[in-house]
């Protein structure tokens, strides 16, 4: 990494102009540069030929073009593709593609490790390390889109990997406002899904700030048993999480996705059905059941089938939308729950895998 360069896809496109202009350019010359970066998707300055060569030597020697090193790619035999990504620190995460064609969705880590420590979540118990900037959230999009070439593009972002998105608020808002500029990428709002665990401060500023999709990580419908799960319901109880969601402004149509992981003989019983029932009642919501993907040394099992359909028929015969949603890419370690910043050769991978807040499902 150079010393003192400026990683270049943290700019925003104002922030860019800025830049420009700040080193004696014209600000037209930042949507130029969004268009190589984001829609040619260049590998070196001097691909563009609309530059003067003394500012081409002035991007090369001043900026940093890839925030990621791209260390490591498997695909799962039912299509999924984990990708292993180098930061400059040596430190490493991950992103997993999901292809169902036409729908080709990546699923973006926004931390290294975690703070929140769910119990479910190996992640939480090895602890946060950092941030990401915007510029290694953008980049794992530009980098698996330059793998995919021509073959496909990305058409959905869910904010499901690594970390709790909504604790690195400024570098998601920024990224998310990057990924949806005309001038680049051009991503509709309606094709990117946040998910948290629960901060509601963080919640409510989103909503204000940007109209993507909101996914609840909800995991409990009892504020004893979430608690348990989830330390962060500690802070934000049920109560104030639910009544955020129902101030939380929606566009017409749209409902808040809640992820609920089902624990064999933990909340998956009628009982926490019907609370959840009651908990949702007058919330515009449609619920994600994801039965869990256990691995060796995990404390929970995942639920048989019969006591999944239950749940959902609980769910369902109350009007509630709820859909199963079924784990892609397991034996690679990158379905639900099983994201891991780890190389194959890591015997970490095999299975005692730290989980990512990769409780990621599809959003429909
Ligand atoms: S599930 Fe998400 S919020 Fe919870 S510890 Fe894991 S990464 Fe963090």
């Amino acid at each position: 990494m150079k010393t003192d360069a400026i990683l270049i896809k943290n700019f925003t496109l104002q922030q860019l102009e800025d830049w420009v202009e700040s080193v004696g350019e014209r600000r037209f010359r930042a949507r130029q540069l969004y268009r190589h970066l984001y829609v040619r998707r260049i590998r070196s300055w001097d691909e563009c030929s609309d530059l003067s060569k003394s500012f081409q030597a002035q991007l090369e020697f001043g900026t940093v073009l890839d925030a990621l090193s791209l260390e490591e790619k498997r695909t799962s035999s039912d299509g999924t593709v984990k990708y292993l990504f180098g930061l400059s620190d040596g430190r490493r995460i991950e992103s997993v593609l999901i292809p169902d064609p036409p729908r080709y969705t990546l699923c973006l880590s926004s931390q290294v490790g975690c703070a929140l420590s769910c119990r479910f979540c190996l992640t939480g118990t090895v602890g946060f390390q950092r941030n990401l900037s915007a510029a290694e959230i953008v980049d794992q999009v530009c980098r698996v889109q330059q793998e995919a070439g021509n073959r496909f593009r990305i058409s959905n972002l869910v904010f499901m990997g690594m970390g709790e998105p909504l604790a690195n608020y400024e570098a998601v808002s920024n990224a998310v406002h990057i990924l949806c500029d005309p001038n680049g990428m051009a991503f509709s709002h309606r094709r990117i899904t946040v998910s948290t665990a629960g901060l509601v401060p963080q919640m409510e500023r989103l909503g204000r700030d940007s109209p993507v999709n909101l996914a609840v990580s909800l995991h409990a419908p009892e504020d004893g048993l979430r608690s348990e799960l989830m330390p962060v319901n500690r802070t934000y109880s049920l109560g104030d999480l639910l009544n955020a969601c129902r101030r939380y402004p929606l566009a017409p149509r749209k409902r808040i996705t809640f992820e609920y992981l089902l624990l064999d003989g933990v909340n998956d019983q009628p009982r926490h059905a019907k609370a959840l029932v009651k908990l949702l009642h007058g919330v515009k919501a449609k619920v994600n059941l994801i039965p869990f993907n256990s691995y060796p040394g995990s404390e929970f099992r995942r639920p048989s089938e019969e006591r999944i359909l239950a749940f959902q028929e609980i769910l369902t015969g109350a009007q509630l939308t709820a859909l199963v949603r079924q784990s892609r890419g397991f034996e690679i370690g990158a379905a639900c729950g099983q994201l891991a910043a780890l190389g194959k050769d890591d015997p970490s991978s095999r299975g005692e895998t730290e989980a990512g807040h990769g409780f990621f499902s599809l959003p429909g």
